[in-house]
């Protein structure tokens, strides 16, 4: 229900912007926090192979970011915007603080690995509970900004930026003190940490709420009363059901069945691929017999990015694997008069949006007024090659150790650097995309899609990621054979990155030719 009742400001801002940003500012603190540690925790305290923690940190990352679809779907449909956030809060905080309970320290004795099954139970129950958290949250905080502003309200873009930065800011400094917290003090101090973030989030929106001023609320709220199961209004119905949810992913997370095993395919990929199916049924569908032949071509180009964005995603998220191993296993980590963990060193990922946030912010309207502002096609293209050029400097850098035979600091600097100009020039932009070029009537769940590329790009690239895999981690590594291996992914990857990119450029004459607006679009 839109209220009539204009919003009470502050920076020229409605305050509801600020609740959104803070509270996804702390959530974020409290997811890359917990992934910066996450493979360094199930390879070092419960000895996972390299092989199983690439795959479980893509089935995770993936699961988390393929929910979304349902949390955007139950919030439009049900919930509103405002409960499904709280919800989601609430299971985030509980899964961080679960994996706070780190258990016993796994074993190897006579070369098998002895754990403690109920320490790795709780840890694969907190992430389901983080994932369906997540699916709750992510989506809807990202549409609550858009609804803050009165319609067609000039400042919804800078709206979208701000709240860019404070994702980020979170990861930023989630990743130094997580990332630190974790490795030294014990990994359930940094993973505490996080839960501490979220429960502040979670307090943030409690107290701010009000300045939605009632355009969060479910859209039929006597629907949410109505009895559907003994006992059960619709509103309980949904929160059991995520409970159920919750239990379903603790299982999937770890399904190891005969069926996956000859197809080759996690339970997470399943998943995926038939949320991924239905919702391909869907748009076909939905933009033959439901969109204007206008729209139906702006539908389509927004689907070929979103299509592309899983490439992307696939390299990015290196950085929470294979980046991360190379980093701490055969990089030189000292630099500015201190010894870094390599989950920290995720941090400047999120320092080079902040520092370059200002500049393409000024950068887009310069080129606009001149007529030179590349349209989106264009500029996922050119992510794409960044992306592909950041693996090259780690190839190069793999390829040329310093004297001590291990890879220069500075040129993971250089690499995050370069990657981050690739997500400046993808992810907000894809963002907007989603909010500019979707059919208004189906605005979330398209925000659910786009999501669902992370979610693929996750998986993509756990997979990619287990090409490197190393057995020998101890002090045995060889650090010549090791660098020889991680160079190796990073060319292919770089040929990934520079070919898609190559593609896309050579396609965007014809996506213009099909779609004026959308490739005009900035
Ligand atoms: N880094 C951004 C965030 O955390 C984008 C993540 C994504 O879409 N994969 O929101």
């Amino acid at each position: 229900m839109i209220t009539t009742v204009r919003p009470q400001e502050l920076y020229g801002h409605p305050k509801g912007l600020y609740v959104c940003f803070f509270t996804e500012m702390w959530e974020r603190f409290s997811f890359y926090g917990m992934k910066t540690l996450l493979f360094f925790y199930i390879t070092k305290y419960h000895l996972f192979t390299d092989e199983a923690g690439y795959l479980l940190l893509g089935t995770y990352g993936g699961l988390a970011y393929a929910l979304p679809v349902a949390g955007g779907l139950l919030a439009d449909r049900y919930l509103g915007l405002r409960k499904a956030v709280v919800l989601g809060g609430i299971l985030l905080c509980l899964g961080h603080f679960g994996m706070a309970l780190e258990g016993e320290r796994a074993r190897l004795m006579d070369g098998t690995v002895m754990r403690d099954a109920t320490a790795v139970q709780t840890f694969y129950f907190s992430l389901a509970l983080i994932i369906v958290g997540v699916g709750f949250l992510k989506p809807n905080i990202s549409t609550l900004v858009g609804r803050v502003y009165p319609e067609n309200d000039p400042r919804r873009d800078s709206g979208f930026t701000w709240f860019y930065m404070g994702i980020n800011a979170g990861a930023f400094v989630s990743s130094l003190v997580c990332g630190y917290l974790g490795e030294v003090y014990g990994w359930s101090y940094g993973f505490g940490a996080a839960g501490i973030g979220m429960l502040i989030g979670l307090s943030v929106f409690l107290r701010g709420q009000r300045h939605f001023l009632g355009r969060a609320e479910p859209p039929q709220p006597l629907r949410l009363r109505q009895r559907v199961l003994p006992g059960l209004n619709l509103e309980w119905t949904i929160y059991a059901g995520s409970g159920l949810g919750v239990l379903a992913v603790w299982q999937i997370l770890q399904m190891k069945l005969a069926f996956l095993a000859a197809s080759g395919l996690t339970a997470t990929e399943i998943v995926a691929l038939v949320l991924a199916l239905a919702l391909g049924g869907w748009f076909v569908w939905y933009t033959a017999a439901r969109c204007s032949i206008h729209e139906r071509a702006q539908m389509w180009t927004l689907m070929i990015l979103i299509a592309v964005s899983t490439v992307f995603w696939g390299l990015y998220e290196q950085t929470y694997g294979s980046w991360n191993a190379f980093a701490d296993r055969v990089m030189n980590r000292d630099a500015l008069g201190t010894t870094w963990t390599a989950g920290q060193l995720t941090a400047l990922g999120a320092f080079f949006i902040l520092a370059l946030s200002p500049f393409f912010a000024w950068l887009w309207p310069f080129l606009d007024k001149r007529g030179l502002n590349p349209g989106a096609p264009a500029k996922f293209a050119w992510g794409l090659v960044c992306a592909g050029l950041a693996m090259g400097v780690l190839a190069y850098a793999a390829a040329h150790p310093a004297a001590n035979g291990k890879a220069g600091f500075w040129w993971l600097v250089l690499a995050y650097f370069v990657l981050e100009v690739g997500e400046m020039v993808l992810s907000p932009i894809g963002l907007a995309a989603v909010t500019t070029l979707s059919v208004g009537r189906v605005v979330s769940l398209m925000m659910g899609v786009w999501f669902l590329a992370s979610a693929f790009g996750e998986m993509l690239a756990g997979r990619l990621g287990s090409l490197a895999a190393i057995e020998d981690t101890g002090a045995a590594l060889n650090i010549t054979a090791a660098l020889a291996t991680y160079g190796g992914l990073f060319t292919l990857l770089m040929w990934i990155g520079l070919g898609a990119g190559a593609l896309l450029l050579a396609t965007v004459p014809w996506i213009r030719r099909h779609d004026g607006r959308a490739a005009s679009h900035a």
